[in-house]
């Protein structure tokens, strides 16, 4: 039997009940110990912090990049059990700072406290351990029977059990009967195993709405942003009149910060090309995000950012497809 590493790190699916509301606090052994029957083969545990993700951030990814780093030559796969708020952008940054990882590395978590007799926790974890035993290597998240691409992952309901959608792609597989089925063939990635713990968190993202002033975007200037994501208008409209969104973007590209124009709505790829609104900025050189999610736009610029500070390189990473997560760019 493959042999399999337990990572916790929180999230509803740990949490007990306190006084001031849930608070993530079993440990990898105790979550295990809900599961009836025991999943078969060697599950090691490491704790490696106990949070609620929405208290996850860079530090954060970089532990648990580095506990991958170290653990996995002694593993088949590893499951980490995470919050499911911030789940779809740790997957997609543990996706960009392991590239071509050998192993398959599936995130879980829980809508509700597996401590709680009806709770998804249970189904979902023992789904990810049979992802994990069966996947090629990579980055993924198993929740509510789909098992997705990390990097093209999004939370898309607040508390119903099928939480996560794949988006732009297809699911990889599906969990039944806590059995993995494998729906996309998927195999070893062929590139050579790639380790980049530098990251560059200072990465601001934009939502327009009607009414955004251009100050609201130079300010990320004054904040020391070095890149800004946009999610535009519908196919990658942003405003150019009265409140002009258009020039402001092209200011905050003069200063040499990379913007990247992704879109409000979850499917499909959006470009500045069609519309008169915002050609200028794709002769500014805005880089769009193609049909990449909003957590992998985000997370990639992250990586890009800690890769170099020459921005045609980081237009270039954008463009690329590194891992899965892009494919019109
Ligand atoms: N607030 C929780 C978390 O992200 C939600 C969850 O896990 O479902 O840690």
């Amino acid at each position: 039997m493959p042999r399999i590493l337990l990572i916790a790190t929180g999230g509803t699916i740990a949490c007990v009940p306190s006084p001031d509301g849930l608070a993530p606090s079993l440990s990898a052994t105790q979550l295990l110990s809900y599961l009836s029957p025991a999943p078969q083969g060697e599950i090691a545990c490491l704790d490696l912090f106990n949070m609620d993700s929405s208290n996850i951030q860079p530090e954060e990814w970089r532990l648990m990049a580095k506990a991958i780093l170290e653990r996995g030559a002694q593993y088949d796969g590893i499951v980490i059990t995470h919050g499911t708020d911030t789940m779809a952008y740790t997957a997609s940054m543990l996706t960009f700072m392991l590239q071509n990882l050998p192993i398959p590395v599936v995130l879980t978590g829980a809508q509700y406290p597996i401590l709680r007799p009806d709770s998804d926790g249970k189904a979902n974890l023992s789904g990810a351990v049979a992802a994990a035993q069966a996947l090629p290597g990579g980055i993924y998240i198993a929740f509510g029977n789909a098992v997705i691409r990390g990097c093209r992952a999004v939370k898309t309901r607040t508390t119903s059990l099928n939480a996560f959608e794949s988006i732009n792609a297809p699911y990889i597989g599906t969990i039944m009967e806590g059995k993995f089925i494998n729906l996309t063939n998927e195999t070893k990635a062929p590139g050579a195993f790639q380790y980049y713990p530098d990251i560059d968190p200072r990465v601001a993202l934009m939502k327009l709405i009607p009414g955004t002033t251009p100050r609201q975007l130079t300010a990320l200037a004054d904040c020391h942003m070095r890149g800004v994501v946009v999610e535009a208008f519908g196919l990658g409209g942003v405003s150019n009149f009265r409140r002009d969104h258009a020039e402001a973007l092209q200011q905050l590209m003069a200063q040499g910060i990379p913007v990247v124009l992704t879109s409000q709505c979850l499917y499909e790829a959006s470009t500045p090309d069609i519309y008169e609104v915002s050609r200028p900025l794709k002769e500014a050189g805005v880089i769009s995000a193609g049909d990449m999610t909003t957590e992998a736009a985000v997370t990639k610029l992250m990586w890009g950012l800690g890769q170099t500070k020459d921005t045609e390189r980081i237009r270039a990473f954008m463009r690329q497809n590194l891992c899965g997560e892009i494919s019109i760019p």
